[in-house]
């Protein structure tokens, strides 16, 4: 039997920071992570400069690709706007790895099955025994599945399906591009160039509207496709097959902690509401969890923004697109009260 003060299910951006946090602060710790890292997670890369400063990264001694865009275009219903406010891009086959090897922390690659509680915490697998369990473990991380599906239901109507790829192309607009709602989507899709020749292309939508509305994000796939071409975005020929995944966007979060056991990340469903951004609420929650957990302390998502855009009518407007409620959805979650 492995026993540790801290075990993190999960070695993602939630689980890594959480790791990096705690070492910093005493607590022993433990990852277990299905995978073995360097892996490739389904992602745009897209990161604040909130990022980097919970980081405290240095991007000067950063050793993989990082992009800094200094404006977005944004597309809505054919009108161009551009935001001026640099936003930054990585690939998350490297930086996860960055952020795993930077926290110091042991990791195991171990598919967690089986949490068990026992008097002084938490047994795994009959094979690891903590005080404190961190959930990190995604969409599907089986602390969330165990020890708080019940008490803290995923919103249906909040989910996200995408479709993307991330491949290396000779890219010509080092700019980051989004169409908002193109075709009816319920979401949008994304050109976002790395550095070095890398580009990453994507669609994402709230999955019940499309399902409830007959569309199909395969079919807003191919759409995108031909705006990219028509766009001379990407050559005519090029061959793409783009890859699915899911995950949540912020609802009322009733419960993030349960006796000993934290929810960080994709895992608690904290990606922001209007441009469902899921990396900067990992990180952030994941420090925070780390925090509670050394001070022994109160662990509130209060300082996690339900959104990435300041106050005001595009954050309103891309909120309500992507996040309104249909009413014929059931009605099982909490009301947001942002
Ligand atoms: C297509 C797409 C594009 C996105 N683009 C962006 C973007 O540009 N910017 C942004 O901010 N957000 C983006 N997001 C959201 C972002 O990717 C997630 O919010 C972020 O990865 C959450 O980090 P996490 O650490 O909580 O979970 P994850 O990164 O999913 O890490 C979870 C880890 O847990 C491990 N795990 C799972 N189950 C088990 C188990 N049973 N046992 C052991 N280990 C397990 C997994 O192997 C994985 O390593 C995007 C999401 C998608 C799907």
């Amino acid at each position: 039997m492995i026993k540790t003060n801290v075990i993190i299910v999960g070695g993602g951006p939630a689980g890594a920071s959480c790791a990096w946090q705690l070492r910093r602060r005493g607590p022993d710790c433990l990852i277990l992570d299905k995978a073995v890292f360097p892996r490739p997670k389904l992602c745009a890369g897209w990161i604040t400069p909130e990022v980097v400063a919970d980081l405290e990264m240095d991007i000067a001694t950063y050793p993989h690709r990082f992009l800094t865009f200094e404006v977005t275009r944004a597309h809505l219903f054919g009108i161009g706007l551009t935001m001026r406010s640099p936003q930054h891009s990585i690939r998350r086959v490297e930086f996860d790895h960055w952020l795993l090897q930077r926290s110091g922390a042991e990791v195991i690659t171990h598919q967690v099955k089986h949490i068990e509680r026992i008097p002084r915490g938490y047994r795994i697998d009959d094979r690891f025994e903590c005080d404190a369990l961190v959930g990190a473990g995604g969409t599907a991380c089986p602390v969330y599945r165990s020890l708080f599906r019940e008490i803290n239901p995923r919103a249906r109507w909040l989910q996200v399906a995408a479709l993307e790829q991330e491949l290396p192309y000779a890219w010509q607009d080092p700019d980051c591009h989004l169409w908002f709602f193109e075709k009816g989507l319920p979401g949008y899709s994304w050109y976002v160039p790395k550095q070095n020749g890398y580009l990453n292309l994507g669609v994402g939508g709230m999955a019940q509207r499309l399902q409830d509305t007959g569309g199909s994000i395969h079919r807003h796939w191919e759409h995108f496709v031909a705006t990219l071409r028509r766009r001379r975005l990407i050559d005519m020929d090029l061959a793409l097959e783009p890859q699915g995944y899911s995950y949540y966007l912020r609802n009322g979060v009733r419960r993030i902690r349960h006796e000993n056991a934290f929810l960080v990340g994709d895992a608690a469903g904290l990606a922001t509401r209007d441009l469902a951004e899921g990396i900067g609420p990992a990180i952030r929650s994941g420090i925070l969890a780390a925090d509670a957990i050394a001070d022994g302390g109160e662990y509130s998502l209060d300082s996690v923004s339900r959104y990435s855009l300041g106050a005001g009518l595009p954050r309103r407007a891309l909120a309500y697109g992507l996040s309104r409620q249909r009413v014929a959805s059931p009605a099982v979650e909490t009301p947001d009260p942002g």
